[in-house]
């Protein structure tokens, strides 16, 4: 008895081989019919017994290739029209493609394998793929997704590799960019007039070249890596010299997940990660002391091999941890052309291993965490974008386009958010043009219609952000406030529009409907209704305008000068601090803050980290480190009166237990559980009057994460749950999601504050 199916399959299905898979598991299952590529996913229609339509439709569900991501199976039962054969029919594309660009893929086993095989043809093969597995998204210059819409287009196949792309049975069936040692792009090796051809040869002379302490800039996926020996400390502090990079962390690959165990504690969680089709960094507790990598910090981020070249260097003899950081300078986009990345290292990289293979566009590795409340993305790049994190009822596209700081953008295409790779600071020329980029990329690829496109920027008028977004010939613009889109970002994601929160957002800066920089903002309400300012941080007058967040002693001063007493006692750096002071009495150069990575800075200041801020967070960071020495400890008053969290008798406290002589790292520690009280207690009584048990927690300071800890215990027994960013950054690497799903409800007419 035959009978008959249709099936439709929603997601990320085109172009990771899902067809072929269709094909084969309807073969496995002994079942006619055709699978094709529509416009909105994949359609299927098998015919056969009942018993093996279904182990059909489970095998669809459960053996799903690596690449895809099925976000909707639906089955109904079809007439069996008699069909005697299975087949991949040719695309029903018409319209415009919603189909999802794939992000890349870590190279799959099976391509090692076959790379490691001396009897394989693609033996040593660096640029080795198959439909499981290789770059996606940073080689595609247009869609459709084929091979001359590709940077692989200037290599034709050879009859070899033909055949198994055009092979239904063959893991490369369809693998748009396929290729081998004889028809495909090869690595070479400079250094000076020093020039290696061969890509096995090239490679092993990368990997002499690492292991006698030489710095190599190596071509990869998104960009240019900058590899050392993580283990050689002399290595380390050049890179860290001839880079300008005093003290920011650097992450590493360890050649395989055992190695990568013995550098950092990995929860199970944490190794699923690490081995996850994004193959990102992860940050985890570090178990040993690699001298320079990273200072001043308890994590160390840890990445395995992703491309074929990575197993290769390993295999031919690297050092077993390599320090790879991106090749960029501060806040730019990684270097990814040949040129730049030639002017940009020379003087930095000892030597360059390059792939042929052109770079679509700069994709910088991810960085993931696994904290007191689950997984968390601390950068999104290469492995999830430009993946859709959210669906949202709004037909019209909008593009949402960020804040200024760790910029990325989503673009909102039938209902589908997708999420830009992590560009960087705007304020840098290199990011800035990325981002206009970016925006074309995005808007091409997608063919969005200008005349009916809405853009969401930051209500920040000086943002640059904002300048280019109100340039666009666009039919409506939607500026929405910094701390709201944070709080929004972590709905969206849920697609929680009308659910009732309070939402706390801590970060650095953000421009504030008073015109404030705000930083401490507490807010009731929800997606639908809008979002109110019930709460912040009490306003400190703080000096020095943008240069404050590179000085905690600026911080300092202006959250200080609140207090009777005095503080001057604390500071060996006197001058400066007074200096700082006199600027706050004055009013000269100062501006109105309610922002709470300012007091992180402050107290990191009060405990002796007075140094010049290389980096962001770096002074939080250097105060949760010195928290971590010690165990659980009381907290200091924080208290939420009048809608203010009061600084004052918290800052006063750390005073005098300094004036005592108490251990650094024990008022750090109280500090943390302070704010966490703070937020705790907002949340307690906010939580009631607003007639809500949900607490959403969003911004850069939720990135730390003893403070997440403290916030877990405290809540304990409490019926409070806490939502957080699980698939875009809590930091403002998120906000254009929150930007977009403000902006997709605010065009409904609901009013937005
Ligand atoms: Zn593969
Ligand atoms: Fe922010």
């Amino acid at each position: 008895m035959t009978a008959a199916c249709s099936i439709q399959v929603r997601g990320t299905v085109q172009g990771v081989g899902f067809r072929p898979f269709v094909f084969r598991l309807a073969h496995a299952n002994k079942l006619t019919g055709w699978v094709l590529n529509a416009e909105q996913g994949v359609e299927i229609h098998v015919e056969g017994t009942e018993r093996s339509l279904r182990g059909f439709v489970r095998d669809l569900k459960t053996q799903t290739p690596p690449a895809a991501h099925i976000t909707n199976i639906e089955v109904s039962s079809a007439h069996p029209a008699g069909l005697t054969d299975f087949a991949i029919r040719g695309s029903e594309v018409s319209g415009k493609p919603t189909v999802h660009i794939s992000p890349d893929l870590p190279v799959c086993q099976e391509c090692v394998a076959e790379l490691l095989d001396p009897r394989d043809h693609r033996y040593g093969y660096p640029y080795i793929n198959c439909t499981n597995c290789g770059p996606r998204y940073t080689i595609v210059n247009s869609l459709p997704y084929d091979r001359f819409n590709t940077t692989m287009k200037h290599w034709p196949m050879d009859p070899d590799c033909s055949t198994q792309f055009e092979d239904p049975m063959n893991r490369r069936f369809h693998a748009q960019p396929v290729a081998c040692p004889t028809c495909g792009p090869h690595y070479y090796f400079r250094s000076g007039g020093e020039r290696v051809n061969g890509d096995l040869a090239s490679i092993r002379r990368a990997a002499d070249l690492l292991r006698a302490g030489g710095i190599v800039a190596v071509k990869g996926i998104g960009g240019y890596h900058l590899a050392c020996d993580a283990r050689n400390a002399i290595v380390v502090g050049a890179l860290r010299q001839r880079k300008f990079r005093r003290e920011k962390p650097f992450a590493l690959m360890a050649k395989t997940a055992e190695i990568a165990r013995s550098l950092v504690v990995l929860s199970q969680e944490a190794a699923e990660l690490l081995d996850c089709a994004a193959h990102p960094i992860v940050v985890a507790p570090s178990k040993v002391e690699l001298h320079g990598v990273a200072p001043d910090n308890r994590d160390l981020g840890v990445m395995l091999p992703y491309t074929p070249l990575h197993h290769l260097l390993f295999e031919a003899g690297a050092p077993d941890v390599l320090l790879m950081t991106s090749a960029n300078r501060s806040n730019e986009p990684i270097a990814y052309r040949d040129e730049d990345a030639i002017e940009q290292l020379t003087g930095i990289a000892d030597a360059f291993l390059i792939g042929e293979r052109a770079i679509a566009r700069p994709v910088d590795d991810s960085v993931v965490r696994v904290g007191a409340f689950g997984p968390t993305i601390l950068r999104r790049g290469r492995g999830y974008a430009p993946g859709a994190v959210a669906t949202l009822p709004v037909k019209r596209p909008v593009l949402a386009v960020g804040g200024d700081l760790k910029n990325t953008i989503t673009l909102v295409v039938a209902g589908q958010a997708f999420m830009s790779q992590h560009l960087g600071d705007l304020e840098q020329y290199e990011t800035f043009e990325a981002f206009r980029q970016c925006i074309l990329d995005l808007t091409s690829m997608y063919e969005v219609s200008w005349q009916e496109l809405l853009v969401a920027h930051d209500l920040h008028p000086e943002y640059f952000s904002t300048a280019h977004a109100v340039d666009l010939p666009a039919a409506g613009w939607q500026p929405l406030q910094h701390h709201r889109t944070h709080i929004a970002s972590v709905l969206a994601e849920r697609q929680a529009w009308e659910q009732r929160v309070v939402g706390i957002a801590f970060d650095g800066t953000g421009y504030g409907d008073d015109g404030a920089i705000w930083g401490g903002e507490i807010f009731t309400g929800s997606i639908v209704e809008g979002f109110e300012r019930v709460g912040h941080l009490r306003y400190a007058s703080l000096p020095g305008g943008d240069a404050a967040a590179r000085n905690t002693l600026q911080a300092a001063a202006g959250f200080l000068d609140q207090l009777d007493s005095s503080s001057e006692h604390l500071f060996e750096s006197l001058s400066r601090f007074r200096d700082a002071t006199r600027l706050v009495e004055l009013g000269v150069r100062t501006f109105s803050s309610s922002s709470m990575g300012r007091l992180f800075d402050a107290v990191a200041a009060m405990l002796g980290f007075t140094r010049p801020i290389t980096f962001e967070g770096q002074a939080a960071m250097w105060l949760e480190h010195q928290a971590h020495s010690v165990s659980s400890t009381e907290a200091y008053p924080f208290p939420f009166v009048a809608s203010q969290l009061d600084f004052r008798p918290l800052l006063q406290a750390v005073l005098d237990d300094r004036a005592m002589g108490r251990d650094i790292g024990d008022i750090a520690r109280a500090f943390h559980r302070s704010v966490a009280q703070g937020v705790v207690n907002s949340a307690l009584e906010l939580s009631e009057r607003a007639g809500t048990d949900t607490l959403v927690l969003s911004g850069g300071v939720f990135q730390n994460d003893l403070l997440l800890h403290h916030v877990k215990s405290l809540l304990e027994g409490k019926h409070i749950r806490v939502w957080m960013n699980q698939r875009v950054p809590p930091n403002d690497g998120g906000i254009s999601l929150g930007q977009a799903a403000l902006a997709a409800f605010a065009k409904c007419g609901q009013h937005h504050a």
